[in-house]
């Protein structure tokens, strides 16, 4: 068991990808290739090879980089079982429950239905670290797009469910406006002042505010918050069913 190395990259306008790296074994994996350039010329200058590519759903913005890539370093691909004929160059399809290994490192398998048909996310454990695509953001959760609200929500409280500690690595940097959002429901939320400002600081300084903490999340995310009296009455739904008021929030950051 070993513990990844883990490289945030930055593509597209405002895609993050995640290199991971098994120092023991010199294994090396890509997160949701966006692209493929500026992944090769991360790798290369680490003086590494890729070995896979793990995809967390089909969108282009996370698949883009697979054929060249896979053309390139003959790299397996790895996603989602659901999405084999829609995920480019797919060697491996897993589900709920699988596990991915990248060397020494063992990643688990957790559906994540919602965004997508089939999205899945990578938890690695030992390195507390969730790659979740565009299930969950920082402050916020991906659009509906093949999902009903109440898959979305069942996600969510599974993600929910991981440790304080683990490294929330998500697909996009999109922190700053579900921060106005945020707000929008919860300003007295003093974990979330907080948050908003130092989102704001970042931002300021050109900064990633990703990866974010579990921990954080769960304590500033209105979408992991339906269930909470504070979310609820900010759109007047005292007593519905969390999932109603989940999707009641996610309808509004639509439109916001
Ligand atoms: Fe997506
Ligand atoms: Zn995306």
């Amino acid at each position: 068991m070993s513990q990844l190395a883990i490289h945030q990259i930055p593509l597209l306008q405002d895609n993050y990808g995640y290199v991971l790296h098994d120092p023991v074994d010199h294994v090396t994996a890509m997160i949701d290739p966006a692209v493929a350039e500026p992944v090769l010329r991360d790798v290369a200058k680490r003086g590494w090879s890729l070995d896979y590519v793990l995809n967390t759903h089909h969108h282009y913005d996370h698949t883009g980089g697979n054929l060249e890539l896979k053309r390139i370093t003959g790299c397996k691909i790895v996603g989602p079982r659901h999405d084999s004929d829609r995920i480019p160059g797919m060697d491996l399809g897993v589900s709920d429950g699988d596990t991915v290994r990248i060397g020494s490192a063992t990643g688990e398998v957790i559906a994540v239905d919602g965004h997508t048909h089939g999205h899945i996310a990578f938890w690695f454990r030992e390195s507390k670290a969730l790659f979740c695509g565009d299930t969950l953001f920082s402050l916020g959760c991906g659009r509906l797009f093949e999902g009903e609200p109440e898959e979305m929500w069942e996600s969510l409280k599974r993600l929910r469910a991981l440790p304080d500690e683990t490294l929330v690595c998500c697909g996009h940097e999109y922190s700053q406006a579900n921060a106005r959002f945020a707000l929008s429901l919860d300003p007295n939320n003093p974990d979330l002042l907080a948050r908003a400002q130092e989102i704001d600081e970042k931002r300021a300084q050109g900064h990633a505010t990703v990866p974010t903490t579990m921990e954080m999340e769960r304590r500033t995310n209105p979408f992991l918050r339906a269930d909470t009296e504070n979310i609820a009455l900010a759109v007047g739904m005292q007593g519905a069913p969390p999932a109603q008021v989940f999707a009641e929030i996610r309808h509004r950051k639509d439109v916001f």
